[in-house]
C-alpha cells in the first residue's frame, strides 16, 4: 500500500475521531470473527488491478476541497480505488449489529465498506470519507468485501439524485472502476456470473447506525454503549445542551424527529428503501446504503423493488414509515439501560408519530398545491391516492400535470401521460373528471393566484427522479465501455424540480420494455 506523497488532496486535514475517541480492536488481520470490546478494526483497502475514476460529483469535491487538478490526477484514481492512501488517512471498518427483516442478526459491521478518515473542511464541517467495495475486513464473514459495477453506479447516482431532491442522504464523492470481476448470482438461481467491479467513495458527516448501537447492548455491554452514544452526542450532536441525562434525552428525540422528516421526503418523492434493516438506519437521519432501492413508476403502495422481500414486502413503499418507527422502538430498547425510566424513550417514539404526520401533512399540501392543510382535506387526498393506484397513474407525472391544471376548466384529457394503461384509464376516467371538480373547487377557496400554486407545487414534485429504468440504461451503456449516461445522468438529476428542455426523455413514464426487467423492477440484495 503506497501511502501518496502529500501533495495530493493538499486541501484535506483529517482528524479522525472516531479512532481516536473510541477502543479499537487488537487484532489487525481480516480474519472473520466476533470483536468485542471495540468499536472498530483496523483495516487497510486492498488493491485492485486498475484503478480508473469513471465519474466524481464535482459539488462533492468542493464540499470536500478537493481541486479539480487532484482529481484529473492518476494518484486521486489510486486512493478512491484502494491502492494509495494519503498520509494522514487511518483505514478502518466499524462493528454493528442489526435488525434484518424484523430479526435480531447478531454482529454484521463493515463487511465491504472501510472508511479513510475523517476530514474537516475550511467552514469546519466534518466530512468522513468511506470506500465502498475496498475488499475484505472482519466482517465481510462469507462474502468477499466487493462491489459490482452495476450496484456501484446505483449507489453513485441515487445518493446526488436524493441531495439534490431535498431529501437527506450521504452524499458520494467518486466512482471508480477496479479492473477486476466479481462473482455474483445476481438472482440466487444458481447462476453466478462476472461482473466488472467498482469502489464508491461515501461522504458523511457520520456513517454511525442504529445497529452501532443495538451490538452493544445485545452484549450487554453497557459500558461501550455509554461510551458510543456519548461520542456521537459530543461529535454529531454539538448543539445539544444540558446535563448529560437532559442531552441523551434529547439526542434520542432528536433522532426521532429527524428519522421522520427523512421518511416524509421518501414518501414525497417516491423513494422505496428496499432494506431498511436497523444496520441501514442512519443516526443522522440520512438515506444511507443504496442497495435494491426503487422508485415508484405507476403509483402502488405495495410496491418494492426487492426481490428478497417480495414475499413479506416488509419494506413496500407504504410501509415505510411504519418500519422506521419499529426500527427506532428498537434502537430505544437498545439504549434502555442508559436512561432511568423508559418514560423519556417512548416520549421520544411518540415524537417521531408527531413529526411524521406534521411533516406529511404539510409536504401533502404543498404536493396538491394547497396554501395549508385542513383536516377536512384527507378525503380528497385519500381519492387521488386511491385513483391512482386503481388506474395505475404515474405518480410523478400526476403531480406534474396536476399544477398545470387549469381550475375553470379541469380535465382529465390533461392527465393523458400518466397512465400505463388505456383500459385503466377508461375505466377510471368518469371518477377522475369527477375528482379533478372536486380538486379544483377546494383549490379556488385558497384564492390564489395560479402561478403562485404552480410554483408550490412544482417546488416539492419533482420532474426528475432516477427512475430505475434510467439507472439501468446507464449501467446497460457503462457495461458496453460507454460512461457518458452516467455523467448525463448525474448532470440531469442536479436540477430536479426544473424543466429542462431537451431532457424530456429523462422525465418520460417507464417504457414498457422495463415493467418486469431485471435492475428496472426487480432487484437483489446482490450487489
Ligand atoms: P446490506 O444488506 O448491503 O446492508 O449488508 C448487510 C451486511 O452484509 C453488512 O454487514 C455488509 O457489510 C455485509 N455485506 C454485504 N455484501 C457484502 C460483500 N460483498 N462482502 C462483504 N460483506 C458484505
Ligand atoms: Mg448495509
Amino acid at each position: 500500500m503506497d501511502r501518496a506523497p502529500p501533495g495530493v488532496l493538499r486541501g484535506l486535514r483529517f482528524d479522525n475521531r472516531f479512532v481516536a475517541e473510541l477502543p479499537g480492536d487488537p487484532l489487525d488481520t481480516v480474519q472473520p470473527r466476533q470483536v468485542r470490546n471495540a468499536c472498530w478494526s483496523r483495516v487497510l483497502p486492498t488493491p485492485v488491478a486498475a484503478p480508473r475514476l469513471i465519474a466524481h460529483a464535482r459539488e462533492v469535491a468542493t464540499l470536500l476541497g478537493i481541486a479539480e487538478v487532484d482529481i484529473a490526477s492518476p494518484e486521486f484514481a489510486k486512493i478512491f480505488g484502494g491502492n494509495s492512501l494519503h498520509p494522514d488517512m487511518q483505514p478502518y471498518a466499524a462493528c454493528y449489529g442489526g435488525h434484518q427483516f424484523g430479526n435480531w442478526a447478531g454482529q454484521l459491521g463493515d463487511g465491504r465498506a472501510i472508511t479513510l478518515g475523517e476530514t474537516v473542511n475550511a467552514a469546519g464541517e466534518r466530512w468522513e470519507l468511506q470506500l465502498k467495495g475496498a475488499g475484505l475486513t472482519p466482517y465481510s464473514r462469507s462474502a468477499d468485501g466487493r462491489a459490482v459495477l452495476r450496484s456501484s453506479i446505483r449507489e453513485f447516482l441515487c445518493s446526488e439524485a436524493m441531495h439534490h431532491l431535498g431529501v437527506p442522504s450521504t452524499r458520494a464523492l467518486c466512482l471508480v472502476g477496479t479492473g477486476e470481476a466479481v462473482l455474483r448470482d445476481m438472482f440466487y438461481d444458481g447462476n453466478p456470473a462476472d461482473e466488472p467491479g467498482a469502489v464508491v467513495c461515501r461522504v458523511s458527516p457520520s456513517f454511525i447506525r442504529f445497529g452501532n448501537f443495538e451490538i452493544f447492548a445485545s452484549r450487554e455491554d453497557n459500558t461501550l454503549l455509554e461510551r458510543l452514544v456519548d461520542f456521537t452526542i459530543a461529535r454529531d450532536f454539538p448543539h445539544l445542551a444540558g446535563d448529560p441525562a437532559e442531552r441523551r434525552r434529547r439526542w434520542f428525540e432528536e433522532v426521532c424527529e429527524r428519522t421522520a422528516r427523512m421518511v416524509a421526503h421518501w414518501m414525497r418523492v417516491g423513494f422505496v428503501h428496499g432494506v431498511m434493516n436497523t444496520d441501514n438506519m442512519s443516526i443522522l437521519g440520512l438515506t444511507i446504503d443504496y442497495g435494491p432501492y426503487g422508485w415508484i413508476d405507476n403509483f402502488d403502495p405495495d410496491w418494492t423493488p426487492n426481490t428478497t422481500d417480495a414475499g413479506q414486502r416488509r419494506y413496500r413503499f407504504g410501509q415505510q414509515p411504519h418500519i422506521a418507527q419499529w426500527n427506532l422502538a428498537r434502537l430505544g430498547s437498545a439504549l434502555l439501560d442508559l436512561f432511568p425510566s423508559p418514560a423519556p424513550l417512548e416520549a421520544a417514539l411518540e415524537r417521531y408519530v408527531a413529526v411524521y404526520t406534521e411533516s406529511q401533512q404539510a409536504m401533502t399540501a404543498a404536493k396538491f398545491g394547497l396554501k395549508s392543510w385542513r383536516e377536512q382535506d384527507e378525503a380528497l387526498v385519500a381519492q387521488a391516492m386511491r385513483l391512482m393506484r386503481e388506474a395505475e397513474m404515474d405518480m410523478t407525472i400526476f403531480y406534474r400535470a396536476l399544477a398545470d391544471m387549469p381550475l375553470g376548466h379541469p380535465s382529465a384529457d390533461l392527465l393523458q401521460e400518466c397512465f400505463y394503461r388505456e383500459d385503466l384509464r377508461d375505466r377510471n376516467e368518469t371518477a377522475l373528471t369527477g375528482w379533478l371538480a372536486q380538486y379544483a373547487a377546494r383549490v379556488r377557496e385558497d384564492q390564489e393566484p395560479a402561478a403562485v400554486r404552480r410554483e408550490r407545487m412544482n417546488a416539492v414534485n419533482p420532474k426528475f427522479v432516477l427512475r430505475n429504468y434510467l439507472a439501468q440504461q446507464a449501467i446497460d451503456a457503462a457495461h458496453q465501455g460507454d460512461d457518458a449516461p452516467i455523467h448525463e445522468l448525474l448532470d440531469v438529476m442536479r436540477r430536479p424540480y426544473d424543466e429542462q428542455p431537451g431532457r424530456e426523455r429523462y422525465a418520460a413514464k417507464r417504457p414498457e420494455w422495463a415493467r418486469k426487467k431485471a435492475g428496472c423492477s426487480m432487484l437483489s440484495c446482490s450487489s
